[in-house]
């Protein structure tokens, strides 16, 4: 007789889950689905499709091996009900379980559904995480800042990563005035390993090339760990050979190498194929072995304890109406160029290029080149949110929407950031070699040839001055403008509304 179902979403890809601790071999049924609800609520690009479904079907065989009964739904099967909630009820019937056990998923959408079905389900804290919901929201309490850098304060003495007793190693918290350094001229890290795709993997790019063939993205070549032996040695490689770098040049951007020294695991942290503390205590022990310094390990490790677990946190304490927040209420519809159409913004060309291509870009590709864009050119934060949602393999609601509604588009109106990531064509130049190969001039600041950042940065401070000439920290950006002359002044704006009236239009630009 089986007693309950255990629901294993499609991120939660590890033996360590909540629910697969709780669950009884002898008696308890897995329940894995690869449904088209889960696919298709956004158009997800097609190497995520692909990872997903390879890593769960590798996944469902793991179990299987280590004795559990599993009943896996491919997408393809003829009574597959489309949905998770669909396939509960399903296999409830089918088996003659009464109730559902699964560990919380990443988002208010399927708690919601969980909570509405017609069968009992227990939703286990995902302590994967090292900070749960409740932890998060009593650190918050009363707080009038939720300032990341203090949380992350916290984490650490919570996971003694980086401590020694109850002080910081080196006495310091935070060692990015080291980092953030302009790109380098050679880079000789390749890059994240890359897989040959086994027979699993095999089928199902087969799969989703019949599927999502009109789905943005380059299906292949496909090269993405699918199992947890395989993230272990993308790991172990971007320790041994990437990491030393990676504080040095984690800003950094280069027409001619997509990775840099970054980790590329975000991935297959977020599906569960690694777990948050292992990673950081690989960094920390290539740092004790004296193999990485610490600036790179800090900010490495700052990243995952801190980031990810604050972006986690403010998800679930702002609520289910997060993802909507429009602060700055800007409506304008994303432009084609976000989906390939020809750009001749060289640095928007290249970070769109090679999402395409990897499903993947960089922090700062994402933040200060396509978010930025967004941002200064008034594009409407849902549509903003839906393509990062959609074309990068990492992305899941509770990491994108506080990345992008509030990192990047100051949507929530500065919970994430106590002040919008915008910057002009400067800041590109400064970080990246990519101004050098572009059709316009990233000094030039009005008429021929004019970096459109350049325009769009004034004209998006001068929308918002009421909101933004009081912060403390953008005050000196507004006495610049004051200082500009009238006519100049007249002609950024006017060009400025111009580029984007022919951007809108459909115009190359
Ligand atoms: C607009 C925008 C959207 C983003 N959307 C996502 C998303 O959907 N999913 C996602 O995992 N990350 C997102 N990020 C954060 C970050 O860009 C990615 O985690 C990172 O680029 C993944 O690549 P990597 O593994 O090479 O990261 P590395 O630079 O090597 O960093 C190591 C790890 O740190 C963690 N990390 C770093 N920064 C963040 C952050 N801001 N929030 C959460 N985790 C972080 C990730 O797990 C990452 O794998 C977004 C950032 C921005 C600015
Ligand atoms: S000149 Fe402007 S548009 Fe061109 S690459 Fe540089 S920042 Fe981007």
């Amino acid at each position: 007789m089986v007693k309950r179902l255990i629901l294993i979403l499609g991120d939660q890809l590890n033996d360590q889950v909540a629910a697969l601790r709780e669950a009884d071999k002898d008696s308890d049924v897995v329940v894995m689905a690869e449904v088209s609800d889960e696919a298709s609520y956004v158009r997800h690009h097609p190497k995520k499709i692909a990872f997903l479904f390879a890593a769960m079907r590798k996944f469902a065989t793991h179990l299987r091996t280590a004795g559990w009964t599993v009943h896996y739904t491919e997408l393809d099967d003829t009574e597959n009900s489309g949905s998770l909630t669909g396939e509960l009820l399903r296999r409830a019937e089918q088996t003659g379980a009464h109730s559902v056990v699964v560990t919380e998923p990443g988002e208010w959408r399927l708690i919601r559904a969980f909570d509405d079905l017609p069968l009992p389900v227990t939703q286990l804290t995902d302590d994967r995480f090292i900070s749960s919901r409740a932890e998060f929201a009593t650190w918050a309490d009363g707080r009038k800042q939720l300032r990341m850098e203090y949380f992350y304060r916290d984490m650490r003495r919570k996971t003694g990563l980086l401590m020694e007793g109850d002080q910081p190693e080196r006495g310091k918290w935070n060692f990015d005035h080291d980092n953030r350094k302009a790109a380098p001229d050679d880079v000789t890290h390749d890059g994240p390993p890359q897989f040959e795709p086994d027979d699993i993997t095999q089928t199902v790019l087969d799969l989703v090339t019949s599927r999502f063939d009109n789905h943005f993205g380059d299906l292949h070549p496909f090269w993405f760990a699918t199992d947890r032996d395989q993230a272990l040695q993308a790991l172990n490689q971007f320790i041994t050979d990437a990491l030393p770098l990676f504080g040095d040049y984690q800003d950094a951007m280069l027409n001619e190498n997509r990775f840099l020294y970054h980790a590329v695991i975000g991935q297959y942290l977020n599906a569960g194929l690694l777990l948050p503390l292992e990673v950081c205590q690989a960094a920390e022990d290539a740092y004790k072995d004296g193999h990485a310094p610490i600036n790179a390990v800090e900010g490495f490790i700052r990243q995952i304890i801190g980031w990810r677990e604050y972006m986690r946190g403010i998800y679930f304490l702002e609520g289910p109406d997060y993802p909507q927040r429009n602060q700055l209420d800007h409506q304008r519809a994303l432009p084609d160029l976000y989906w390939g159409a020809e750009t001749k913004m060289h640095c928007l060309s290249k970070a769109v290029e090679q999402t395409q291509a990897e499903a993947y870009a960089h922090h700062i590709q994402r933040l200060m080149v396509t978010g930025n864009f967004a941002l200064i050119a008034g594009l409407n934060p849902q549509e903003v949110a839906d393509w990062y949602l959609a074309v990068y393999a990492d992305a899941y609601e509770w990491v994108e929407a506080p990345n992008v509604i509030g990192m990047s588009q100051f949507a929530d109106g500065g919970i994430v950031g106590s002040k919008p990531y915008v910057s002009s064509g400067n800041y590109i130049d400064k970080m990246s070699n990519y101004c050098k190969s572009c059709h316009y001039k990233v000094k030039t600041k009005i008429g021929d040839g004019a970096c459109p950042f350049n325009l769009l940065y004034w004209s998006f401070l001068n929308r918002h001055r009421a909101l933004f000439e009081k912060n403390p920290r953008m005050a000196q950006m507004y006495r610049t403008w004051d200082r500009m002359a009238n006519d100049k002044r007249e002609t950024l704006l006017s060009e400025a509304d111009d580029f984007l009236t022919k951007m809108s239009a459909g115009e190359r630009v």
